[in-house]
């Protein structure tokens, strides 16, 4: 009973400073987050934000970097949906493609595509996957991302995701994650897997 009662206060006196401190958080604003680190769960933590947009009647623009694949499941999924546009921009992994030349290229492509969509104020959400790699490997100029970024209207939301994130993106952010590698599947030989990996 005392137990019972020790319970009640200690959530009585939590619950009083979570209400202060929500309340403290008053401002609204466009934000920009970043998923970095080595572990699973960055892209599929973007698409999970997609679908939280679009079930409020959001619009939504995604651009994915790097990758050539429109079989995955998230594609097939958010594709159809009438508020979202889904542009695969990539040429491959710089492994596969080998080339430097074609991959400027093709980021320069890609990145014209993000830069209309951050300039139309019509997207409410726009992900930027995989993009870490494209600052990292210095295929587009960081400061012109950066600015084009910033210069996105006030409202709008703009989620970057990819491993090794420079620390001015992580700088310019206002809500970073690093998912950590604490252990996966594919070391055990596991290929990806279908509604897990794609
Ligand atoms: P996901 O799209 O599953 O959220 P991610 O965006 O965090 O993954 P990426 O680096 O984009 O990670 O890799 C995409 C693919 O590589 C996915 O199939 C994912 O399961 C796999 N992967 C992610 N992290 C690792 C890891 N540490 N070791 C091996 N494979 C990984
Ligand atoms: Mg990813």
């Amino acid at each position: 009973m005392d137990k019972d009662k020790r319970h009640t206060k200690r959530m009585k006196s939590k619950k009083s400073v979570i209400d202060a401190n929500i309340k403290k958080a008053d401002k609204e604003k466009g934000l920009l987050l970043v998923l970095t680190g080595n572990g699973k769960g960055k892209s599929s933590s973007a698409f999970g934000m997609v679908a939280r947009a679009l079930g409020h009647g959001m619009k939504v623009g995604v651009c994915q970097f790097i990758k050539s694949r429109t079989d995955t499941g998230e594609e097939a999924f958010f594709n159809k949906h009438e508020n979202c546009d889904w542009h695969v921009l990539g040429d491959g992994f710089t492994w596969d493609t080998q080339d430097r030349t074609q991959d400027i290229a093709t980021s320069e492509k890609g990145w014209a595509v993000a830069q209309n969509m951050l300039s139309d104020s019509s997207y409410d959400l726009v992900v930027l996957d995989e993009l870490t790699y494209l600052l990292s490997y210095k295929y587009l100029e960081e400061s012109q991302v950066l600015a084009d970024i910033k210069s996105r209207s006030p409202m709008q939301h703009v989620v970057v995701t990819g491993r090794g994130a420079t620390s001015e993106l992580i700088g310019n952010a206002d809500t970073v994650s690093e998912i950590a590698d604490v252990k996966h599947a594919y070391r055990d030989g596991i290929q990806a897997q279908k509604g897990i990996d794609l």
